[in-house]
């Protein structure tokens, strides 16, 4: 694999399994898993101002503003950690992002080596996300029927409690696929265009996905 960062997209509705995904693949290509929704999430906890600007929006399953989410991701990026690259969940998720995603890396001499767009179907999403189940302390992905923990509501990995995140309700679920499909969907065509992008099957057992995703990850040429 060359030596150039590695900038990795995981694109895909709610519920595609990317950030279970990311979880196996980080260690793979050494590079961290930075997900918007847990950086959203881990100010909403910390109850910091930036959480109060944006808690509403997550509450109702409604995109942040491009400008709130950039910034905060592009901060992520800039740490010592992300000078190899990243493994990107959950962002870019719109046009708007995706451009600004685009210039802020080329003004670092930087790109996105490769888009992998997991694909799922709307019906298996709905069971998925009504099921997702994560660890209050490691932020480890559980469910209850197709990925359980060995002991009920306790993670596996460091023993911590197992919580329902509050917008993988059913009203919130259905509202955040439309969503996904008005605004982040058109992606898809964007990276399709550029030569970028890679599709997966994703409704597949997790490590049959996590094999084709190995294997699809190629940083070499320009895609
Ligand atoms: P995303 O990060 O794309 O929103 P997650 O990785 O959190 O999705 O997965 C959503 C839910 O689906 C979780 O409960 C997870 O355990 C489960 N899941 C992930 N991948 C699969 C799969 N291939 N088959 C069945 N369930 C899966
Ligand atoms: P996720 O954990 O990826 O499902 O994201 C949870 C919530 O955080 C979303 O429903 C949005 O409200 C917000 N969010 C996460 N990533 C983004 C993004 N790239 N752009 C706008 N909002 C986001």
């Amino acid at each position: 694999m060359s030596s150039e960062p590695k900038f990795i997209v995981l694109l895909g509705p709610p519920g595609a399994g990317k950030g279970t995904q990311a979880a196996l693949l980080q260690e793979t290509l050494g590079v961290p898993h930075v997900a918007s929704g847990d950086l959203f999430r881990e100010h909403l906890l910390n109850k910091t101002k930036f959480g109060r600007q944006v808690v509403t929006y997550i509450e109702r399953g409604e995109l942040v503003p491009d400008d709130l989410t950039t910034a905060m991701v592009m901060e992520r990026l800039s740490q010592s950690d992300c000078q190899h690259g990243a493994l990107l969940d959950g962002f870019p998720r719109t046009i708007g992002q995706a451009m600004a995603l685009d210039q802020a890396l080329s003004e670092r001499g930087q790109r996105i080596c490769r888009v992998l767009s997991i694909v799922v179907p709307d019906e298996v999403l709905v069971e998925r996300l009504s099921g997702r189940r994560v660890c209050r302390s490691c932020g480890a992905v559980y469910h209850v029927i197709f990925n359980p923990p060995h002991q009920d509501g306790r993670c596996d990995r460091c023993g911590g409690e197992l919580y329902q995140r509050d917008d993988d309700r059913p009203g919130t679920v259905r509202y955040r696929l439309k969503v996904y499909w008005e605004q982040t969907s058109p992606l898809i065509e964007y990276y399709k265009q550029r030569g970028m992008l890679t599709e997966i099957n994703g409704d597949q057992p997790i490590e049959k996905v996590e094999e084709e995703l190995k294997a699809a990850v190629t940083c070499d040429g320009r895609g």
